[in-house]
């Protein structure tokens, strides 16, 4: 008998396991597939949204709480467990001239570094980029981290750490009473706790018993490519719209991403392939010669004005849920993490937990 069992070991599963087993609780998580193989997997490893100015203030705070935690995480990890996670401090240039007085105030009232750039500026600091013609923003304190590196080593440290790993089993019925969980169905075996959490991501709405108000969570995929490494230096994050390009520290360079509602699919397609490298190779031309290497999707978790549920489930009294991430699940799993634990926990919120409720 576990005190706490996760459905769902993608970023958010498996952090709130860290946040639970390190409060001296007996964990276990359980995955349909491997652990963080889904959205988790698939992500470019963005840590802000995108464009912060666009968000509500309940996506701006967890992120600025995890982006203050990220840097010291990566390190701890890396040292527990020798696979490192990643985290560099690539700065982001944002190239969306109309939206800048608006970036500016956001930047200027939330305390986070930006530079307007003129285009003679940024003409000689990003020679590699295509020539601008209008002036941009660069926020220099962003940072980006390798999520399937991240996910790798919290495994590790998991189970470096006691948590029990339930891989490849999926969890097809929560069995329940009028009050609450009593088991956890996987296959002809049932796993039981005293407590149940729900990180199934795009998956979560699926398992939620009908007598509880049901979360709207839908499936959005995102197709991205990746270039092998380069010889081009001096790379930056750049955000264009709803497009970008990530630097790694290998010099590989990703690019992303497309949003797209096809409910379940998560399959690739020769169109966005093309359009996600026409992409790149207009605004790093130094890539026109090379081809990508590979190409990936997967399901974001989406909910209305992507504001999270991180919430107990009434009326069942075991039954949370941390989930509904859409864009920002790299980026604002540690705070959701911590914020879930102090809920079931007991322990006072850092983070004023009204927003995540279910029902809103
Ligand atoms: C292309 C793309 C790019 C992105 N880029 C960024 C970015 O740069 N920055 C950022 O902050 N966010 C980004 N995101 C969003 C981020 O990836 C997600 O919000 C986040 O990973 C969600 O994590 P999760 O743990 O909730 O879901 P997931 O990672 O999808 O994990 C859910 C897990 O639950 C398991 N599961 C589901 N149902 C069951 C069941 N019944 N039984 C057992 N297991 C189950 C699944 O197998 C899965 O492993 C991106 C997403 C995509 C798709």
């Amino acid at each position: 008998m576990f005190d706490f069992l996760i459905i769902g070991g993608g970023l958010l599963g498996l952090l709130t396991a860290k946040e639970l087993q390190q409060a001296g609780a007996k964990v276990a998580v359980v995955d349909k597939n491997s652990r963080g193989q889904q959205a988790t997997w698939a992500a470019g490893g963005i840590l802000s949204p995108m464009r912060p100015w666009l968000y509500s203030e309940p996506v701006n705070a967890i992120s600025s709480l995890s982006q203050s935690v990220y840097q010291q995480l990566s390190i701890e990890l890396r040292d527990q467990t020798g696979i490192d996670p990643e985290w560099l401090l690539s700065g982001m240039l944002v190239l969306e001239d109309n939206e800048l007085p608006q970036a500016i105030q956001w930047c200027e009232q939330n305390n986070s570094p930006v530079e307007v750039l003129s285009v003679e500026e940024l003409n000689s600091q990003f020679e590699h980029l295509a020539p601008f013609t209008e002036s941009a923003i660069y926020r220099p304190d962003v940072a980006t981290i390798r999520p399937h590196k991240l996910s790798a080593a919290l495994t590790q440290y998991l189970t470096l750490n006691g948590v029990s790993f339930y891989n490849d089993q999926e969890v097809t019925k929560l069995q329940h009473t009028d009050y609450a969980v009593t088991g956890a169905e996987i296959g002809k075996t049932t796993l039981s706790a005293n407590e149940y959490i729900l990180c199934g991501g795009a998956w979560s709405t699926q398992l939620v018993p009908k007598l509880c108000p049901q979360p709207d969570i839908k499936p959005v995929k995102g197709q991205m490519i990746c270039f092998p490494p380069t010889d081009i230096t001096n790379l930056c994050m750049v955000m264009d719209d709803n497009r970008y390009i990530i630097p790694r520290k290998d010099k590989r360079i990703v690019v992303g991403s497309t949003r797209e509602y096809t409910q379940f699919d998560a399959s690739t397609t020769q169109a966005a392939f093309d359009e996600l490298k026409h992409f790149a190779q207009q605004l790093y031309p130094d890539l026109a010669s090379i081809e990508p290497d590979a190409h990936w999707a997967g399901l974001r978790p989406a909910s209305p004005n992507s504001i999270p549920y991180i919430c107990r489930v009434a009326p069942l009294s075991n039954l949370s849920l941390n989930a509904g991430h859409y864009r920002n699940g790299i980026v604002t799993a540690p705070a959701s993490a911590e914020l879930m634990s102090d809920i079931l926990l007991n322990r006072r919120c850092k983070i004023d937990p009204t927003p995540y409720q279910l029902q809103r």
